[in-house]
């Protein structure tokens, strides 16, 4: 698979700052900070120390992940690490790991596209990965990584028709769908933040390697995860348009820069030769 090497330059962290914390918090913006959970991301914004209620959180890791998830919550905000609500990229099993748990015991409400709700309500499940895409290690297991949908039954939401995030004033949703039918990516135009989900992700997905050394790479969605192809591109497309400053993935480092904005100019150039997997391309329509 051919990939978009990034220099370290392009990171959003500061490495240094970093290494005083033991949490694994890396904050990328004065009210935007992410962890890093085993293979998958989640997003906390709002002001530090603000406290119960005031604060959101983005996706909800793989099973097993609550203990970091709330201990990074206090940590940061403060009161007993309770948010105003929890806001759905998507909702695949590396996103909704503890959506079940978290929802329940913080009693908030959890807002996604419409388009996700079956996958999160019980009624319908994902289709099933396509282990012989992509390569490497993830991609050959996932066959085993679950598909059947959670449900988190009265906390679930639609996102506001108008685009906007409850409790992320200046933030709006874009449905960026190919990966998951109801993928949305999250938008803050003054300092031109973006939160994507998986529709890009910084990290090759099919690779545990990559996975764990987090070297900055530019990609397409998961491949062995992403059903609709076309739509996936219209969306990396859609997010270079944008010109975003910022991007914090559903995997790997959260990125900045020119360098950034170049790699994702590429991959929304070249997505059918560099995203596409090889296989698939065929009857692809002309871009
Ligand atoms: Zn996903
Ligand atoms: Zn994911």
């Amino acid at each position: 698979m051919t990939q978009i090497p990034l220099p370290a330059s392009a990171l959003a962290e500061n490495h240094e700052a970093d290494a005083a914390r033991d949490d694994g918090v890396r904050e990328i913006a004065p009210d935007v900070a992410y962890r890093q959970l085993a293979i998958v991301n989640v997003v906390f914004y709002g002001q530090p120390n603000a406290g119960d209620g005031s604060w959101v959180l983005i996706d909800a890791g793989v099973f097993g992940s609550g203990p970091a998830i709330r201990h990074a919550a206090q940590a940061r905000f403060g009161d007993t690490g309770r948010p105003a609500c929890i806001v759905l990229t998507h909702g695949h099993f590396d996103h909704v790991g503890v959506l079940e748990a978290l929802s329940g015991e913080w009693n908030v409400p959890v807002y996604a596209h419409p388009l996700e709700h079956p996958y999160l309500n019980g009624t319908r499940s994902y289709p099933p990965p396509d282990p012989n895409v992509g390569g490497g290690m993830l991609a050959r297991l996932s066959p085993l990584f679950p598909t059947s949908p959670v449900d988190i039954g009265a906390h679930l939401r639609d996102l506001p028709p108008d685009h906007s995030v409850p409790f992320m004033p200046e933030f709006g949703w874009i449905h960026t769908p190919g990966h998951a039918p109801g993928h949305v990516s999250l938008w803050r135009e003054r300092d031109r933040l973006l939160i994507a989900g998986d529709a890009i992700v910084t990290t090759a997905q099919e690779s545990v390697y990559a996975s764990l050394t987090q070297a900055p790479e530019m990609h397409g969605p998961p491949m062995y995860f992403t059903p609709d192809w076309t739509a996936a591109r219209d969306s990396v497309r859609a997010i270079d348009a944008l010109s975003p400053e910022i991007v914090i993935s559903g995997h790997g480092a959260a990125m900045r820069g020119q360098e950034m904005k170049q790699a994702l100019a590429e991959l929304a150039q070249d997505f059918d030769s560099v995203a596409f997997p090889e296989d698939k391309r065929h009857g692809m329509p002309p871009s």
